[in-house]
């Protein structure tokens, strides 16, 4: 009898580790949930460890998760730059004036039905009109007139854009001037012609092959990652700190489920595919984005998904990934509407139809310029919230909870651009069926 237990118990165990040696993403989910465990069990909720040992057991649980980080940043800008310029050399101008058009317009498309969606649920749900006891300051107080604000920086901000000097913006990982800088870089060596041409292009392919073997290694570290990380943040936060705001996240997160089903609708009606099979196939990047809550350090694992699962052709993902990691971010996007909103209302505040108007834009505006790094969502929150003439000391309420709800959208974030790729790669050749 014993020894039959013996044998299942050792089946099972075979069973389980080929399972999840051939599955990444179980891998992946079983640290996650491990590593909650492990930051509950060891977090302020059960009092085991005093406030300093939790500090350093945090320190040493972040560590595999943060030798993965660095690992993946230190290709990342010569992989951003790589990647778009290959990208935009290897489709004809035509294509790619067809394809960079298109690309803005469905990238504000979907922004700004992100934004829809999340203004909509929060005006419905009303979360924050459950919280009380704040009051909100005389607009004199908050010292910014609210449309003034937006408009008179608006015009600095867009000339911001283009990096004047391209390697400060490398040197301090900014990526939306890397990636503006690779673009027009990109367009200047269409002009090329002949071996010059060639000997560019070969140079940027070599130097994306080399990035994508320090990625290789670095996927090695991801399970490891992903325990230590969810562990130090359960650690360091606590379960019970996020009770309080419950109603205010389970809004973000149903407009986050919203949209990933528009998405999901979107891959079966226009890109003609199975949603489950896309689910299956992105469902490591998902995993990856909701630990590091970061699309920047998700992004080279994107491309390998784009390319090897979902078999998209490398001038579209080349192309589309990188930008779209650096640019679109609808579950940013419906988290600053959602939390505008609410810390509106937990000031007693109404916004008229015209500053909702004002905030949406502006939303539009901070989701493109989100640096995409854990909290990047947060941080361009206090800006838009005084050019709403929102007191932004509100983001106190909600600063608790971020790093949860940064896990949920940046998953999103990373879907979102997954998605692009299969409905792109699907616009530009309608004669394949690709699934
Ligand atoms: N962390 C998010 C991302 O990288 C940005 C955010 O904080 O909303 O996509």
């Amino acid at each position: 009898m014993a020894e039959a237990e013996v044998v299942s118990l050792n089946e099972l165990t075979r069973y389980l580790r080929r399972l999840i040696e051939k599955r990444l993403w179980l891998k992946v989910f079983i640290c996650l949930v491990l590593g909650a465990g492990v930051g509950f069990v060891l977090g302020p909720g059960t009092d085991w460890l005093s406030g300093q040992r939790a500090n350093d057991w945090s320190a040493w649980l972040a560590l595999p998760g943060n030798l993965f980080l660095r690992l993946v940043q230190m290709i990342m800008i010569p992989l951003i730059f790589s990647s778009i310029i290959t990208g935009i050399i290897s489709n004809s101008s035509d294509q790619l004036r067809q394809m960079g058009l298109k690309l803005l317009a469905y990238f504000l498309t979907t922004t700004l039905l992100s934004i829809s969606i999340g203004s909509a649920l929060a005006l419905w749900i009303k979360p924050g009109s459950r919280i009380q006891g704040l009051e909100a300051p005389a607009a004199s107080d908050l010292g910014v007139d609210a449309e003034g604000s937006l408009l008179q920086r608006l015009p600095d901000s867009i000339g911001n854009l283009l990096p004047n000097n391209p390697l400060a913006a490398m040197v301090s990982g900014e990526m939306l001037g890397v990636v503006i800088f690779s673009i027009l870089i990109g367009i200047a060596v269409m002009q090329l012609k002949g071996s010059n041409r060639t000997a560019v292009l070969k140079l940027l392919e070599a130097t994306q092959e080399i990035c994508m073997t320090v990625v290789g290694w670095a996927m090695r570290l991801v399970p490891y990652a992903v325990f230590g990380m969810v562990a130090a943040l359960v650690l360091s936060v606590g379960l019970q700190s996020m009770t309080s705001l419950l109603v205010y996240m389970g809004v973000v997160v149903l407009g986050l489920l919203v949209l990933l089903f528009i998405y999901l609708l979107a891959v079966a009606l226009l890109g003609k595919r199975s949603p489950w099979k896309f689910l299956a196939a992105v469902r490591e990047a998902q995993l990856l984005a909701f630990a590091t809550t970061s699309s920047a350090a998700v992004m080279p694992l994107s491309m390998k998904t784009a390319d090897e699962k979902l078999g998209i052709s490398s001038k579209v993902s080349d192309f589309i990934i990188p930008i779209g990691a650096t640019i679109n971010m609808d579950g940013t996007a419906i988290f600053q509407c959602v939390t505008t909103v609410f810390i509106a209302q937990a000031y007693g505040m109404e916004l008229p139809i015209s500053q909702l108007l004002l905030v949406m834009v502006t939303i539009l505006a901070a989701s493109i310029g989100t640096p995409a790094v854990p909290g990047g969502g947060v941080v361009v929150m206090a800006s838009v919230l005084q050019s709403a003439g929102i007191p932004a000391e509100g983001l106190m309420l909600v600063i608790g909870v971020d790093r949860i709800l940064g896990m949920f959208r940046t998953a999103i974030n990373v879907t979102g651009d997954l998605v692009a790729c299969v409905l792109f790669q699907r616009w530009l050749k309608p004669d394949q069926e690709n699934n």
